[in-house]
């Protein structure tokens, strides 16, 4: 078995008693792509809030390589290799997609502690790389407002990949985007998960398919079921709770 990368135990939150993850056990490996699926209302946005900072669990554990990220806030888990895509796409607007790509990139400290600039022609390289991996390489200098509401989808997943995350939490990448947007990005998936994990929580199940190895679901924040879309889609009680409606 390779190593596991994020190690979740027992993990637990309740609003006001009513508990959205409820004693979750929830193992990813190194370079795993991992899809979680589940009704709405699961747990599966909330189990990512965890992960990322945003939301303090009442009990559990959440191990990342050696870290407990339930111990950290949101910008030392990023800053330790945990990049976050929220559903709503957050990009700067009034930005062109290059400026996007590279306000996101991280700053470095020299030996003195002060804040340096990586040589320009050094960073607009990295910069068009990321760009044509995401499928924009034409709107580098396009306003990101003017994009489609997938092209931010895509700008989002390029701005966190400028950081190199080891773990990537994407949730519900594909909301917005068109049938052939969609294949676009299970291609971008597929491609960027070698050399790092993933997380990918979403709705559309063509799309799951188009990516899927092992698939988590989650109902009334537990686990209901985990194996390969073909184990989980034959499974009764997934039938039952989601598949089936
Ligand atoms: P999913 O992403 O699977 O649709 P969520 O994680 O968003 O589900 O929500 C799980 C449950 O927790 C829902 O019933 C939701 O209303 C509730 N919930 C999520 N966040 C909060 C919060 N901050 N306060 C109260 N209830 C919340
Ligand atoms: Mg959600």
């Amino acid at each position: 078995m390779a190593a596991l990368i994020l190690q979740v135990d027992g993990l637990t939150v309740s609003f006001d008693g009513f508990k959205a993850v409820d004693g979750l056990d929830f193992y990813v490996e190194q370079d795993e792509l991992r899809c979680v699926i589940g009704p709405n209302g699961a747990g599966k946005t909330t189990l990512l809030d965890m992960i990322c900072g945003k939301t303090k669990p009442s009990s559990g554990t959440i191990k990342f390589r050696n870290l407990e990220l339930s111990e950290m806030i949101e910008y030392q888990i990023t800053r330790a290799g945990v990049g976050r895509k929220f559903q709503n796409p957050s990009v700067y607007e009034d930005l062109t997609v290059f400026e996007n790509l590279e306000i996101s990139y991280p700053k470095k400290r020299n030996v003195f502690g002060s804040l340096f600039f990586r040589r320009t022609d050094e960073i607009a390289g990295r910069i068009e790389t990321q760009a044509e991996q995401i499928f924009l390489r034409d709107q580098l200098r396009t306003k990101a407002g003017l994009l489609s509401h997938g092209q931010k989808q895509w700008l989002e997943i390029g701005m966190l990949l400028m950081q190199e995350p080891e773990l990537l939490l994407l949730d519900e990448p594909v909301a917005g985007m068109s049938p052939r947007e969609r294949e676009l990005t299970a291609e971008l998936l597929n491609k960027i998960t070698a050399g790092r994990s993933l997380v990918v929580i979403e709705h559309d199940m063509t799309f799951v398919r188009m990516i899927a190895r092992k698939v988590t679901v989650l109902h009334q924040g537990k686990l209901l079921a985990e194996g390969t879309m073909d184990e989980v889609q034959a499974d009764e009680r997934v039938i039952e709770t989601y598949l089936g409606h």
